[in-house]
């Protein structure tokens, strides 16, 4: 075993432990013997994560009873896993694990930075596999793909800042860093940050305790191109916005690149300050849409290639056909099957492949239930969602709760009575009367129509 592959099982190793760690607490001692030892990571490709078991009484009870809570458990240590899948110990792999009876000799995986970008330079925060080459161009992406071409040649002059925005899973983060990563390649000595806004409010926030603010402020503002992903994250956080606009503004003085990404445009991030968001709207602001067929399918093409996998062309078609919510997930359908092919090594047919899939398409809306709209359309409009139930008619808690009715009506078919009953005991009419509030607008204003638009996203992909 030469030394990468030894950190490899070490990493894997940790990751699993720290899974045991969690579901120990949760299940019998008895339970936790009988289905869990002998267990261990057996590989861990492209966030998609194999358990190998020792049997198939374990295969089964823990797919059956376990999955989520290890899935669960497994992000999170490490966010970027997609998948997790069991196979029976393929003789010669395993690494079997030790079980360590006592918690304080366990070693505990870090939870968040070490993680979040997996191969990522501990510098500049860029991951080499995101580049430009591998990124597929089509008319859902080609306005923000443009854009940050264009910004790699023109740092800072053409279009400050940047703004990119788009659901989840649609290419925005590879996006973003294949801008860093070309503008290193094309301009030797230029700094580069690429941060998730997440980390930017922790970092200052440690930088606060630690009184070690000019530290913060000089490591943020020496950089020529500065990345911040999901900015969304920053509603709310008054004081980092605080801290954000300044950063923005020494920046963008010195004529130094910004760019952003978020779930949402910037009028849609609530509780923005409005100087931040008129900077944010200052530059260019993109969009990422749903791919199309043809571009999942060129997706698909491009990675097989790329794994250097063969599969056949009705496979990828019959991928492309059902995995339509977004990139990660029909790339996830992919790794699935080419692990399955991996371990098999025999060539994978179309039934095959189906069967292998149908798992992952046995669940594709699932029902929504009452609390997810609910929490969804508060964290949406960033208010508690307490507020929502209680008799107020404060504007900015009548709108979002007319729209968690008009929802629950339209996209749930729930009754009107049964509506008005879950939402804090309100009388039908009022509900009919919400119902016809919101549908008139979403005829006639087009901004309200994409805020519903993102909500019903943010639902759907809970
Ligand atoms: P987001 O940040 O918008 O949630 P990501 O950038 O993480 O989405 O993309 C999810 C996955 O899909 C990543 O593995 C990424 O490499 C891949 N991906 C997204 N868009 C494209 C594209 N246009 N071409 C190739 N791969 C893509
Ligand atoms: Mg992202």
């Amino acid at each position: 075993m030469n030394e990468a592959t030894n950190e490899v099982v070490m990493e894997n190793e940790g990751l699993w432990r720290h899974v045991l760690s969690e579901v120990e607490l949760s299940v019998s001692h008895a339970s936790f013997n009988t289905w869990f030892q002998h267990t261990h990571i057996y590989s861990k490709t492209e966030g998609i994560i194999v358990v190998s078991v020792p049997n198939s009484f374990a295969k089964e009870w823990l797919e059956s009873k376990f999955n989520k809570f290890i899935l669960k458990s497994l992000r999170g240590a490490s966010p970027d896993i997609k998948d997790v899948q069991f196979i029976i110990s393929p003789a010669g792999s395993a690494i079997p694990f030790k079980f360590k009876k006592k918690k304080e000799e366990r070693e505990v995986v870090p939870q968040d930075s070490q993680f979040e970008f997996q191969g990522a330079d501990k510098d500049t925060n860029l991951n080499h596999k995101y580049t430009f080459d591998d990124f597929v161009v089509g008319s859902s992406n080609e306005l923000a793909h443009a854009a940050a071409v264009s910004i790699t040649k023109n740092i800072g002059t053409v279009y400050n800042p940047l703004f990119i925005y788009g659901g989840v899973g649609l290419g925005k983060t590879h996006l973003l860093q294949a801008i860093g990563n070309e503008v290193l390649k094309l301009h030797k000595g230029k700094l580069v940050k690429y941060v998730s806004s997440e980390k930017f409010t922790s970092e200052l926030v440690a930088a606060i305790q630690n009184r070690e603010m000019e530290k913060f402020k000089e490591e943020y503002r020496k950089h020529d191109v500065l990345i911040i992903d999901d900015v969304q994250f920053l509603a709310g956080k008054d004081k980092t916005q605080e801290e954000f606009f300044h950063t923005f503004n020494a920046l963008y003085e010195k004529n130094k690149q910004i760019i952003l990404s978020s779930d949402r445009p910037p009028k849609a991030i609530p509780t923005l300050e409005d100087r931040l968001r008129s900077r944010f709207e200052g530059g260019m602001i993109a969009d990422i849409g749903y791919p199309d067929y043809e571009m999942r399918l060129a997706i698909l093409k491009n990675k097989v290639v790329k794994k250097e996998a063969s599969l056949q062309d009705e496979v990828l078609e019959y991928i492309s056909h059902n995995f339509q919510k977004n990139i990660r997930e029909l790339e996830g359908a992919l790794n699935k099957v080419i692990i399955q092919m991996k371990i098999s090594k025999n060539p994978l047919i179309l039934d095959d492949v189906k069967r292998i899939l149908s798992p992952s398409l046995a669940t594709p809306k699932k029902a929504a239930n009452i609390k997810q709209i609910i929490q969804s359309v508060a964290g949406f409009y960033g208010i508690n969602e307490k507020q929502l139930i209680i008799k107020t008619r404060k504007q900015e808690v009548v709108r979002p709760r007319q729209v968690i009715m008009y929802l629950l009506r339209e996209e749930f078919k729930f009754s009107y009575p049964s509506i008005g009953s879950k939402i804090g005991g309100r009388d039908h009419t009022t509900v009919m009367h919400a119902c016809e509030k919101i549908g008139g607008l979403l005829k006639n204003d087009e901004s309200f129509a994409e805020e519903i638009g993102m909500i019903k996203k943010l639902i759907y992909s809970v």
